[in-house]
């Protein structure tokens, strides 16, 4: 048995771990006693950490279930084991699948060795998609109503507060921390009237042997507390996924569209002016500001599935050594090939849009598709059956026959084996329309999985690492071709996978 709290639990119930803990245990216990489930094992996750290494518990229990000692696992729901990032889930589904180790919930047993197609994508979506959409869409509505109220939604107080419970309400807001907010308004008098640069404050923070929140002072962690509204006042909200942007090196057009998150009066002090804040803006919009992601850290998302138009050849992705801007460029590797070089984003920009562009079209197209109200192979297969019932009630009348001394021992043999001969040679029609509804059936499914895995990918794009981003999009397109001419002209096709 695994427990552990989740963030739904809790966020807005002020209930502890320990009691939500005992709450699903006792769940859990008479749900065993029902189903007869023998529970050699219990293990409580009390923290509640995001990835797999803060949570003890669940690497103790992959530990377990590598021993293929363990038929199943119960939990209160499988969102409970599947936190974390998609890839730490596929890890967590493998371990599972390897040992055939069943995922028992109140609601429903998935065994990943045994089920259906149909279940496994259910599994895989649950595992990639719950946490990064379900999970939000539950919780933005409450979240949304606190935000606008002014409370702190964060886990995290900013640098120069401390959170504390709001009294006699739900929710949290921030108290000034006075040391950090003297070091909170030099920071705005630095860089909006001295016209300190980021790099230079926090080396001179450094310096002055003054902590950050991580140790050491750095050009993010000064410019994170020049563009927060939270020093005015006010809360802000939706720009988290921004934060997640920048660390995993998205692209600086994607992060400008996710710029757009909303600022709310918020229940706490203000620690600088309007007047500090205005000038730094000031000072910003004059400095030029080199993006602070880490872009030459990325590596080909497209790797093994983009090609040159013209020769075919895969594109390799490079950064020109005389360059000294780290920009990553995809060339073709063909001698004599006249495709010219394009820069990694324009590229990745690209293929984003035109997935975008295909996926609305594609769906238009899927939903004018009318399920046919006659499936042939099912009408096939009816008469079929009817037949096979028909000659095997005749076989039955002959053996009558034969009781009755109405047919002799000669006339049953000769009509039992023609009948026999029909019998199987419309079962084995039986068998190939089967095969075939199979096929079909499988096909439509694959259809219909292309769009939520497009539509994953689309969403969360900015959210991916690179090595995620291959993985999907490797899922969804056989191929892409592109092509720039001598005058810079760019061609781009999309080959998605779809089925034949
Ligand atoms: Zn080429």
């Amino acid at each position: 048995m695994y427990l552990r709290k989740s963030r739904m639990d809790t966020d807005y119930e002020e209930i502890s771990v320990e009691e939500t803990l005992s709450r699903h245990r006792q769940i859990l216990d008479k749900f065993c006693k029902e189903k007869k489930l023998n529970v050699v094992e219990v293990l409580e996750e009390v923290v509640s950490g995001e990835s797999l290494s803060s949570r003890p518990k669940m690497m103790r229990l992959l530990e377990l279930i590598n021993t293929g000692m363990y038929d199943g696992v119960v939990c209160m729901d499988i969102e409970r084991l599947s936190r974390g990032s998609s890839m730490e889930s596929g890890y967590i589904m493998q371990v599972f699948q390897t040992n055939a180790c069943r995922i028992i919930t109140p609601g429903k047993t998935y065994d990943l060795q045994n089920e259906s197609d149909e279940q496994f994508t259910d599994m895989k979506f649950m595992f990639s998609r719950y946490e990064l959409k379900t999970i939000t869409k539950r919780l933005v509505r409450g979240r949304n109503q606190s935000a606008s109220e002014g409370k702190f939604m964060g886990s995290m107080a900013p640098y120069g507060y401390r959170t504390y419970k709001l009294p006699g309400e739900k929710g949290n807001s921030l108290r000034i921390e006075p040391e950090e907010a003297k070091v909170v308004q030099m920071i705005f008098d630095m860089y909006g009237q001295q016209g300190i640069g980021y790099n230079t404050i926090a080396y001179q923070l450094n310096q002055m042997h003054i902590p950050s929140r991580t140790g050491e002072w750095g050009q993010t962690s000064v410019a994170n507390i020049i563009n927060n509204e939270v020093y005015l006042g006010k809360i802000r909200w939706r720009r988290e996924p921004v934060k997640r942007v920048v660390r995993d090196g998205m692209l600086a057009k994607k992060r400008i569209l996710n710029e757009e998150y909303e600022v709310y009066e918020g229940r706490h002090e203000p620690i600088i002016t309007e007047e500090q804040w205005s000038r730094a803006k000031a000072a910003q919009a004059k400095r030029y500001h080199p993006p602070t992601h880490k872009e030459w850290h990325l590596q080909n998302p497209f790797a093994s599935i983009l090609f040159c138009e013209k020769c075919g050849a895969v594109m390799k992705r490079k950064i020109p050594k005389k360059t000294r801007t780290c920009i990553a460029w995809y060339q073709c590797p063909t001698r004599g090939c006249d495709c010219k070089m394009i820069k990694c984003e324009t590229v990745e920009d690209a293929i984003y849009d035109a997935m975008e562009e295909w996926l609305e079209e594609y769906i238009v197209q899927v939903n004018s598709e009318q399920e046919p109200t006659v499936d042939p192979v099912q009408s096939a297969l009816d008469a079929v059956r009817g037949q096979l019932a028909q000659l095997q009630l005749q076989q039955e009348g002959i053996c009558e026959y034969l009781e009755k001394g109405v047919y002799t021992i000669d006339m049953f043999t000769k009509r039992n084996a023609s009948l026999s001969r029909e019998i199987s040679q419309l079962q084995r029609t039986e068998a190939e329309l089967l095969q075939q509804q199979s096929d079909n059936n499988h096909q439509k499914k694959a259809t219909s999985q292309i769009i939520p895995t497009t539509q994953h990918i689309l969403e969360n794009y900015p959210m991916l690492t690179v090595t995620e981003k291959n993985r999907l999009w490797k899922l969804v397109m056989k191929k892409a071709t592109v092509y720039r001419s001598q005058d810079g002209e760019l061609t781009l096709h999309i080959y998605p996978n779809l089925p034949k």
